[in-house]
């Protein structure tokens, strides 16, 4: 028995109806404008069904169309440890079946983005040479020099798209992508930057286009009839003597005949030219219009148009002006698999914005396992079971529970308690109001958009004000949370930036920290505002992150002499795996702030400042508990049942991974001791 979601409906404002038209694709129809563009999960075809569940979510959420992430046509494009799906036999095309089958059970199209990625596969797995137009290494890794495609290769290369085609057209699909963007095979050929052949696939634009269009053409004439082919291309590399615009749409108008769709986006794969998944520090929510919305003058087939969209005025607004046909979307549609559904019916409330972090791109490359700081449901609806929009019930919905602090963590259990019909929730923070370290970090330059982590969290509060009390400025002792008269607490208090300077690279505090002024970050940033810290400042960045960066940024901007301390070389290594770190370094060069990187003072007393602000690591405030567990012999006197604690408070974590805890611990707050996770399902060979 589940529970549907509390909702705040108001009914569509009309101006939406547009998203609500159905598209004509070729030989197929999607039901609106929805479009799940093809984006890496971390699943492939060796999780089958987290895959098939996740891209079956939204299709449920009103999606019109799912597509799975990149999917290799055969092993000659293979980009482990990059987790693509795979269409090389008949076992891959039977694990994408489920996924197939789930979009159709919930009235979705399924699209596949059949890929070759030439001199990008580094072919670890396969241990096959990479292949490419010509013999040019790898910009981004240097040992990776491809063999030069003779025609034999190029003729076997687009035997293998068909057939994969032709395998994707079996386990179901609708729509099939002869995908070339982000520099991947089919733009290799295309630009004169990477394709320097003298033969009948080099040299002039036609024969730079001919690799393709024949592949395009081939794989038209063994599915059309019954799929829609779609391509997927860099309307501009922003390379430099890549592929230009003027050869770009010039693709466009001569592939036009050939194709249903055209999926457009910008950009290469990596370093300063990825603008693709553009992280919301840089990148306004649809940026991408600029870039690619000229290529509607080149087709009048439908076009996909990606940008991060969960504005529906802003949809609407592209819809009417015709730059785009279909709102094309990844992050948004992590972050809420519902969203067409939630705006179809007027729940605009209800909607949860995707945040623009990029923590899902971090956890979807290199084999991790996707997941998203928005929504903690994110790849856990077949391996937990979890919905998005559905909560099993606990059976004893008269217990007061007590959640202890209101975070990121603690905002998300008592949410998903009250989801579960708990009827008496109390919510309590020593804060001013609730958010917890996110009340200053939508502070930092360009973070204004993860305040929608809060705000999302405090209309839902809103929406469940009978069952869960708010309660701030209120600092509990163990002594009052025994006295409260709850039976279950949760305790959510969080972490804090360490004062003396602890680290792991001196496996301690900073030595001579208790001899220079120093400030922790929230020291620094007192209810989002920051404190006046002096002339010139250091801050010491441990954590490789955006909080030690943010704060230098946001004091070189209010004018002060900024240097940025770090052991790490390059600056801010994590933000590499978020898409931030090349314009993240580029803008704290742009604002002033010095960098000191690849150095760690062994000594505070080195660093030469006003004041040092340590952002080396956090520390839990794990007291309370530890109080409380010291007490236990109290409990069942208070009428205490259980104590838990989730969130920073056990360990210090991404957000994303702050808040997936308070929402377990509010899942499994009825499943025997909740401080141990559950165990999830796992998909592995079978052996014997
Ligand atoms: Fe959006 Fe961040 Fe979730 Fe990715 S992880 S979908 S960027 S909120």
């Amino acid at each position: 028995m589940t529970m549907p979601s509390d909702s705040h409906t108001t009914g569509r404002d009309p101006r939406h109806d547009v998203l609500f038209e159905p598209v004509q694709i070729g030989p197929v129809t999607a039901r609106n404008r929805f479009y799940q563009v093809p984006h890496c999960t971390g699943f492939g075809v060796e999780k089958p069904w987290t895959q098939a569940a996740f891209r079956g979510t939204k299709a449920e959420g009103g999606w019109a169309v799912v597509s799975t992430e990149y999917c290799s046509i055969s092993a000659e494009s293979d980009e482990s440890p990059y987790v693509s799906a795979r269409l090389w036999d008949d076992e891959d095309a039977a694990a994408l079946r489920l996924m197939t089958d789930e979009a159709h059970r919930h009235g979705a199209l399924a699209a596949v983005e059949l890929w070759h990625g030439g001199s990008h596969a580094e072919q670890r797995e396969s241990r096959l040479p990479p292949l490419a137009p010509s013999q040019i290494a790898n910009e981004h890794v240097g040992v990776l020099v491809p063999k030069a495609m003779t025609i034999a290769d190029i003729e076997r290369t687009q035997e293998d798209w068909v057939r994969a085609a032709v395998r994707a057209r079996d386990a179901g699909f609708d729509i099939v992508y002869v995908y070339g963007a982000h520099t991947y095979l089919p733009t290799q050929f295309l630009s004169p930057r990477t394709n320097h052949r003298t033969d009948r696939y080099g040299g002039s634009f036609a024969n730079r286009a001919r690799f393709w269009l024949e592949t395009i053409e081939r794989v038209k004439a063994a599915i059309g009839d019954r799929c829609a082919i779609a391509v997927r291309i860099a309307a501009d590399t922003l390379e430099g003597a890549g592929v230009e615009p003027d050869e770009g749409i010039a693709f466009v108008r001569l592939a036009d005949p050939h194709v249903d769709l055209w999926d457009v986006t910008a950009g290469g794969l990596a370093g300063i030219e990825r603008v693709d998944s553009g992280p919301s520090r840089f990148f306004p929510e649809g940026h991408q219009r600029q870039l690619t919305g000229w290529i509607r003058a080149a087709t009048k087939k439908p076009v996909v148009g990606t940008g991060r969209y969960t504005d529906p005025d802003r949809m609407a607004a592209d819809v009417a002006s015709g730059v785009i046909d279909m709102i094309g979307a990844a992050r948004p549609s992590i972050a809420d698999p519902f969203l067409p559904r939630k705006i179809e019916e007027g729940r605009y409330g209800d909607v949860r914005e995707c945040i623009g972090c990029n923590a899902c791109y971090s956890r979807s490359i290199w084999g991790r396992h996707l997941g998203c700081t928005q929504n903690a449901t994110a790849g856990e609806e077949h391996r937990r079971g979890w919905h998005p929009e559905r909560f099993t019930p606990v059976a004893d919905t008269d217990r007061d529970v007590l959640v202890v602090g209101a975070g990121p963590a603690g905002l998300e259990c008592a949410i998903v308690l009250a989801r579960r019909g708990f009827r008496r929730v109390h919510l309590v923070t020593a804060d001013g109001d609730v958010g917890g370290s996110l009340r200053w970090i939508p502070k930092l330059p360009g973070l204004g958009e993860w305040g929608r982590l809060v705000d999302w969290r405090k209309g839902q509060l809103a929406a469940l004000r009978r069952q869960v009390e708010v309660h701030t400025r209120s600092a509990l002792t163990a002594e009052d949370v025994l006295a409260y008269g709850a039976q279950i607490v949760v305790l959510a208090t969080g972490s804090r930036w360490a004062a003396d300077g602890t680290n792991g690279l001196t496996s301690g505090p900073l030595p001579g920290v208790e001899h220079v002024r120093s400030l922790t970050p929230e020291q620094l940033m007192v209810n989002g505002a920051m404190i006046e810290p002096g002339e010139a400042v250091t801050v010491l960045d441990c954590e490789g992150y955006f909080v030690g960066p943010g704060i230098a940024e946001r004091l070189a901007l209010g004018g002060c002499q900024t240097t940025l301390m770090t052991p790490y070389s390059p600056v801010a290594p994590w933000c590499d795996q978020t898409l931030e770190g090349p314009r993240l370094r580029a803008r704290l060069a742009a604002v002033g702030v010095v960098v000191a990187e690849g150095r760690m003072p062994a000594d505070a007393r080195e660093v030469v400042a006003d004041v040092v602000v340590l952002a080396t690591q956090r520390l839990s405030n794990d007291a309370l508990g530890l109080e409380l567990a010291g007490r236990a012999t109290a409990w069942a006197a208070a009428g205490l049942d259980l104590v838990v604690s989730a969130g920073d408070c056990v360990a210090p974590r991404l957000i994303a991974d702050a808040i997936f805890d308070g929402h377990r611990v509010g899942r499994e707050i009825d499943a025997g001791d909740p401080s141990r996770a559950l165990p999830y399902r796992r998909e592995r060979p079978l052996v014997g």
